[in-house]
């Protein structure tokens, strides 16, 4: 079986190394002219981590990444409102890790490039569309270098070429553009000294209008006894219109600042954070509606172009990450490809569509938010503003939104075939 895979981010190369791991040929093409180490910080979690752990990329992972302690949520003021460990500290048997997005698909690449061959991943190359033609496949391409447009027949085309998908647009014409939810990123990446644990997801705010979010990324800057801290900065914009997401648009200073001057905790210096970045991104928080259906046929959508979610439950990349050994695992038990993708998808989709709608409204949100109204100018001791039951409640919502469940993963088989 030959598997063509549009889209060279986390989740098609991941999904390349997963097929090679069952035995299935993949090509994987996408339109970047070469794959650089884009983007700042992302979180895999326990469940993705497990999955790259059982491709062999254990140890890359534990040299590049931050395993994650804890997840600390403060109010503007930066008292600790309520927090909880996370990763190995919880019971799993995988880590959770923070790291650089770019360095992940570098590792993803290169382990690619290394078991299926240097040809097996072609940049440069951009999906235009796809024709079913029994008993395959055939993906129409354009080559960036030459504007020479070619036919790639296979047995199985994969669409996870992102939130633009072409893939999921020829599937599903029609569809309205991304959901904005008026919520503006900017991110950035500044070294510095350690904070708190060193190894703390750290999220503060008044509300989900106004937060910032901290975290290290960087096992060898913490080998240094350094930080490599990746900040994202969300403000709602008032009236304002989404542009057109681009991960690689460059932000500045001055629009992001201002919401956040007088933001210094003594543990975070958020101001500091803001001005010392090299380069800030901006990107605004969109999402899109869950599909009823990714495929049809040989055809199947993966990660961002099955459904793109708002990145505030550390589940981007992660899901990407299950989907791809999934749709290997079924594939390599189908009787037919057709069989294999439907087992996929009835595997995957119902579960991470409810991902996507739960991201709409995290329980933390409203956490920060009840604070803030209870407490404006700050607070000393979180009983004071919050019941015990109030807490309670959070935490269990947190983690039936954020986290599968631990025993479950610990037990469950492999997905290698
Ligand atoms: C440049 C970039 C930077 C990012 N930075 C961050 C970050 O800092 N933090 C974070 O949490 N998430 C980031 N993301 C998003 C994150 O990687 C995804 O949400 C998640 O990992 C799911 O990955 P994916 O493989 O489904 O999609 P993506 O990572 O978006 O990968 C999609 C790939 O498809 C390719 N592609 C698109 N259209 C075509 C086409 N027509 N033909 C061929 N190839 C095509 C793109 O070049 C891209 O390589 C970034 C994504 C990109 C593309």
């Amino acid at each position: 079986m030959k598997v063509i895979v549009a889209g060279a981010g986390i989740g098609g190369l991941t999904a390349a190394l997963s097929l090679h791991a069952a035995g299935i040929d993949a090509l994987v093409i996408d339109a970047a002219i070469a794959l650089r180490p884009l983007g700042v910080g992302i979180n895999l979690l326990p469940h993705a981590v497990r999955e790259l752990t059982e491709l062999g990329l254990g140890d890359e992972l534990a040299a590049t990444g931050i395993p994650t302690a804890e997840h600390v949520h403060f109010d503007r003021h930066g008292n600790r409102i309520w927090g909880f460990a996370s990763g190995l500290n919880i019971g799993y048997r995988w880590p959770q890790y923070s790291m650089h997005r770019g360095e992940l698909q570098m590792i993803l690449l290169d382990a690619v490039r290394a078991r299926l061959g240097p040809a097996a991943v072609r940049t440069g190359t951009v999906f235009l569309s796809y024709a079913e033609a029994p008993p395959g496949v055939r993906a129409q391409v354009r080559d960036r270098h030459t504007g020479v447009l070619s036919v790639l027949p296979a047995d199985v085309l994969v669409g996870a070429d992102g939130l633009y998908s072409g893939v999921r647009a020829q599937l599903h014409p029609g569809e309205p553009p991304p959901c904005w939810s008026g919520i503006m990123m900017w991110r950035g990446v500044v070294e510095q000294a350690p904070f708190l644990t060193g190894r703390t997801v750290a999220v503060a705010g008044a509300n989900a209008a106004l937060k910032f979010v901290a975290y290290p990324i960087s096992r060898q800057a913490e080998l240094r006894g350094r930080a490599l801290v990746n900040w994202v900065a969300e403000v709602k914009l008032p009236g304002g219109s989404a542009t057109a997401a681009d991960w690689n648009r460059l932000g500045r200073v001055e629009d992001v600042l201002p919401w956040f001057a007088d933001w210094t905790f003594g543990w975070l210096d958020v101001p500091g954070l803001i001005t010392g970045a090299p380069q800030i991104l901006e990107y605004p928080m969109v999402d899109r509606d869950p599909l009823p259906s990714w495929g049809s046929g040989r055809v199947t959508l993966l990660g961002d172009a099955a459904h793109p979610m708002y990145p505030v439950g550390a589940n981007g990349g992660s899901q990407a990450i299950v989907d791809a050994r999934v749709l290997a695992w079924s594939l390599a038990r189908g009787a037919t490809p057709a069989e294999g993708l439907a087992a996929y998808e009835a595997a995957r989709r119902d579960t991470v569509n409810a991902i996507v709608l739960a991201n709409r409204d995290m329980p933390a949100d409203r956490l920060l938010h009840l604070v803030s109204a209870r407490a404006p100018g700050g607070f000393g001791r979180i009983e004071d503003v919050l019941s015990a039951a109030e807490l309670a409640a959070f935490d269990q919502a947190y983690r039936s939104t954020t986290l599968p469940d631990v025993a479950a993963l610990n037990s469950r088989p492999s997905l290698t075939p």
